[in-house]
């Protein structure tokens, strides 16, 4: 029998049966993966906190016939500021969402790995304004899988400058910018400077992005944006639909 000891996230938690966790995991080498915390809902169970939600844990795991059975666990982040948040929880729970949407079972990937750990880090050290890191990591985990959005200055049909235009369209299904000329119906309006501050969202690290002053009804906008983008080139949204609106957005009624 294997052991094997990983590094994770965990991003879903499920009960099963009377006293065990079915816990879904982003591994740092592995991917995404399922594994069985047999006893892990016991009041004493040697796992602890290991797998509450968003936790970074250290887990030593062996594979059985049909699942992974989980046989050791240790907290390494259990990010005890950023849970005190509601909003920044609710963004790592999308984020992690997202993970689970666009990365395959058992793909590895370091990169989004890392800027997971980068975006629960920022959330963890300073609560506000977590939807710029939200739309942040979208930006760049699309990036990192190979299919980001085009955010350069031309228009992505005829090559044309489109910083002199005095509107831009984002079109969701070119994946980037058009022209005056070349625009078609379904597009987003966007400005010069909404162009500009996704560019940025996308390559600055996360730790500097709360010096980019982007309103929050933009960032909703840029979220839309990405989810119509990743609906078209992905065939799935970023975050289902029922995630979508973080509470401080609903409006009365
Ligand atoms: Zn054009």
């Amino acid at each position: 029998m294997g052991l094997k000891r990983e590094e994770v996230f965990v991003i879903r938690k499920i009960d099963f049966k009377e006293s065990d966790h079915i816990v879904r995991l982003f591994g740092r080498k592995s991917g995404k993966f399922s594994g069985i915390a047999k006893g892990a809902r016991k009041l004493e169970s040697k796992f602890g906190s290991t797998f509450n939600l968003l936790n970074r844990s250290e887990v030593v795991y062996y594979q059985g016939s049909s699942l992974n059975f989980i046989s050791e666990g240790e907290v390494l982040d259990g990010w005890e500021s950023l849970k005190k948040s509601g909003e920044a929880i609710d963004v790592g729970l999308r984020c992690a969402k997202s993970i689970g949407e666009l990365l395959g079972e058992e793909q590895p990937s370091p990169q989004v790995y890392s800027l997971f750990r980068d975006t629960l880090e920022e959330l963890d050290a300073d609560q506000r304004r977590p939807r710029l890191l939200e739309v942040g990591f979208y930006l760049k985990a699309l990036k990192y899988l190979g299919f980001d959005p085009d955010l350069e200055d031309r228009c992505l049909s005829c090559g044309v400058d489109i910083d002199q235009e005095s509107t831009l369209q984002f079109s969701p299904v070119a994946g980037g910018f058009l022209c005056e000329k070349c625009r078609g119906g379904n597009g987003m309006e966007l400005s010069r400077g909404d162009r500009k501050s996704l560019a940025r969202l996308k390559k600055l690290p996360q730790s500097r992005l709360r010096r980019l002053r982007v309103p929050e009804r933009k960032l909703t906008r840029y979220y839309d944006l990405l989810n119509r983008f990743s609906e078209y080139h992905l065939e799935r949204e970023l975050v289902p639909r029922s995630l979508r609106t973080a509470p401080s957005d609903r409006g009365p009624g």
